[in-house]
């Protein structure tokens, strides 16, 4: 096992990036599936009100990690600090990294037609030796058929671009049929990946301002964004009980 941190319930692994990737190769290696659930604010916040949520990540989730800065300050006020953030656009390179090196299975789900079909030929021409072996778009009503399909391409990793909640309750459903496979969610990362939502500057992201561009080129993410501070509220309240 490993050590971990609460925040508002949530158990935040304690690792940096080199050793969340480590402890799923290791994981890999002794035959065990791992479910990833990335998680930024927006989603503590969510599990804090959906006790549905919350207990799906306790039960199937093997990691989750913090997915940005609001969760390292959070960590950092309960006087439990987190090493750094892992996020999952992070994480999705860097495990591509690893089944590019392994010649792994790739399944791609979610986002737009477009954007997928964009996602995947990125995928193929950054990382030439992952062997995709299916990809879909987000955008379906009949869960069953598209988990067959998923099923039965034996993926080694299944990276889910579907939105919070709904990515880890599919993964969840998914998780009995595949228990050797990596399952993550992996939110807007495709329209990233795709080139059609771009990540901040770098410096941007060392300032850790990047959720304020996302804020500049989506202005509408307002109210989305508007969870940050109440998280934060909420987490000095937490420490205060
Ligand atoms: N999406 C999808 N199916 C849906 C709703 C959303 O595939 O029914 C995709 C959407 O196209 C986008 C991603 O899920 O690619 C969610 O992006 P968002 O920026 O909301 O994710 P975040 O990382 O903020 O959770």
């Amino acid at each position: 096992m490993f050590e971990s941190v609460d925040v508002l319930g949530v158990a935040f692994a304690k690792f940096n990036m080199r050793e969340t990737v480590a402890y799923i190769t290791g994981r890999c290696a002794s035959g065990q599936g791992t479910f990833v659930v990335t998680a930024n604010p927006e989603i503590v916040m969510y599990a804090k009100d959906h006790p549905d949520y919350a207990g799906l990540i306790k039960r199937h989730a093997d990691l989750v990690t913090a997915d940005g800065i609001g969760i390292i300050k959070g960590a950092q006020m309960l006087g439990t600090p987190l090493p750094e953030r892992v996020t999952g656009y992070d994480l999705l390179h860097e495990l591509l990294g690893v089944a590019n090196d392994n010649s792994q299975r790739v399944y791609l789900l979610g986002a737009k037609a477009d954007v997928n079909a964009m996602a995947v030929a990125k995928v193929q021409e950054q990382y030439p030796n992952v062997r995709i072996v299916g990809a879909h778009d987000g955008y379906f009503s009949a869960d069953a058929a598209i988990m067959q399909d998923i099923i039965s391409a034996k993926p080694d990793f299944v990276f889910a671009a579907l939105g919070f909640p709904r990515q880890e309750q599919f993964l969840a459903g998914l998780q009995p049929s595949l228990p050797k496979a990596v399952l993550m969610g992996v939110g807007g990362s495709f329209d990233v990946l795709a080139g059609t939502a771009k990540r901040a500057p770098v410096w941007m992201q060392n300032a850790h301002l990047e959720w304020f561009y996302r804020l500049l080129k989506q202005p509408s993410r307002i109210g989305r964004m508007m969870v940050l501070p109440k998280f934060l509220v909420e987490v000095r309240k937490s420490k205060q009980k």
